[in-house]
């Protein structure tokens, strides 16, 4: 029987040194939380889930009540002295400490009721505090007490407990490092992402700055290439009209504005053509201002020039649309008159001398007259030279019988 109780307090101690040895290895884990939450002096939002802070000076004394047992018997009443403001887990770990400095046998009820006392609070602390070794390590020392009192069962009880209690501080412990090894997982995979969303942010800025230059030199561009064909088209147009002025002024008489001499030859011969191609025939009519030598010598050569340009005019509202009224030079003009017979011709000529006779020139004393012969192409050959050249004989004709009338070429 001896045996078996030698064996099994042999066990006993040796199970207490292991967990003993794990306790430590844990100790700072375990106390650290509820220091800082003391030194914050945060006590007010705690619940029974959440572990109560605990002084750093008892946290010591439970340290060197098994290291240094004498010298925490020392200290031990000091700490007793300030117990009125402990809180559980303090009343928790104080009721430990007495536990391990006692010295007297005789108390060893005293301190197993002080200790079960300190139990009976557990229901209203926190589970996570109780399993740490600081507070589980009650369970070997009432398992010790038990022992000491031969109470072996209650003895093995308390032993059991105590594994539990150590089975759920390391599922707790791995629980908190799966738990921070999660956070800090968590926290690189959002650095990591936060990274990738700066770069991406990057990114599309640098396209959209890629995008505006693009878009500027675009416009700049195309700002270019409408001002470059605004230009073009400017210079275009005025090159045209350029073009179009000197066709006009090699055309055109610079006194009059009637038809040149070159033009006359020119439409002349078409509807010379013409007749030849498709039977239409021409008629032309040359006139002459008559003694035009006399105003130029009586006013002026000015005065002469507006008498030129007076005839002009009237030409100009007598022969019709279709009429090619040209100035041969001097004071001599023609007129060629497609699809028209003599007699028309020479009708329209009588209403042109007419009308000069008529005509009121300031300042000009003498009368103004013109003569006029008429030739039909029927009546001549077939070139314009000659059916101009009958045109003018029939004209010298009119001047030879006294001047101021029209004269037709007979052939
Ligand atoms: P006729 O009745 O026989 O035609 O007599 P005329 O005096 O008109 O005779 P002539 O044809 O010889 O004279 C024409 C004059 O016209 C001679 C010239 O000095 C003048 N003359 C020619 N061109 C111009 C011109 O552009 N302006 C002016 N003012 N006179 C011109
Ligand atoms: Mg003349
Ligand atoms: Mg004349």
């Amino acid at each position: 029987m001896s045996k078996q109780l030698l064996a099994f307090i042999l066990l006993f101690s040796l199970i207490g040194s292991i967990y003993s040895v794990a306790a430590a290895e844990q100790y700072k884990h375990s106390v650290f939380p509820f220091i800082v939450a003391q030194e914050s002096g945060d006590k007010t939002l705690l619940s029974n889930d959440q572990p109560l802070p605990v002084n750093a000076r008892i946290l010591s004394l439970l340290a060197l009540s098994e290291s240094s047992p004498e010298q925490a018997r020392e200290i031990q009443p000091k700490i007793i002295a300030i117990s009125d403001n402990f809180n559980r887990a303090e009343r928790y770990l104080m009721s430990i400490i007495n536990a391990l400095l006692l010295t007297d046998d005789s108390r060893l009820e005293h301190h197993v009721n002080e200790l079960l006392s300190a139990i009976a609070m557990e229901d209203r602390m926190a589970k996570s505090q109780l399993v740490t070794p600081d507070f589980a390590k009650i369970h070997l020392i009432l398992a010790e007490l038990y022992v000491k009192a031969s109470d072996y069962d209650k003895a093995y009880q308390q032993k059991e407990i105590y594994i539990e209690k150590y089975q759920d501080y390391r599922d707790q412990l791995r629980e908190q490092r799966l738990t921070k090894l999660n956070k800090k997982y968590e926290t690189d995979l959002k650095v990591k992402a936060n990274e990738l969303l700066k770069s991406q942010h990057e990114l599309k800025a640098l396209q959209l700055k890629e995008t505006e230059k693009s878009t500027q030199i675009q416009q700049r561009n195309s700002l270019i290439f409408i001002i470059t064909a605004i230009v073009f088209l400017v210079l275009l147009i005025r090159q045209f009209r350029v073009r179009s002025i000197l066709r006009s002024l090699s055309n055109t008489d610079s006194l009059t504005g009637l038809y040149n001499r070159r033009t006359l030859f020119e439409q002349g011969e078409h509807f010379v053509k013409q007749y030849a191609d498709e039977g239409k025939t021409l008629s032309v009519i040359m006139l002459d201002i008559d003694y035009f030598k006399q105003v130029n010598d009586d006013y002026g050569h000015d005065k002469g020039d507006q008498v030129i340009n007076k005839v002009a005019t009237l030409g100009r509202e007598t022969i019709r649309t279709r009429d090619v009224f040209a100035r041969l030079g001097g004071e001599e003009f023609a007129v060629v008159l497609p699809a028209t017979q003599l007699e028309e011709a020479k009708a329209i000529a009588e209403r042109f001398r007419e009308k000069v006779e008529q005509v009121y020139m300031p300042d000009i004393e003498q009368m103004v007259t013109i003569s006029a012969g008429v030739a039909n192409i029927v009546d001549t050959a077939a070139n314009f030279d000659d059916l101009l050249h009958a045109a003018d004989q029939a004209m010298y004709q009119a001047k030879a019988a006294g001047r101021n009338q029209v004269c037709c070429y007979q052939g």
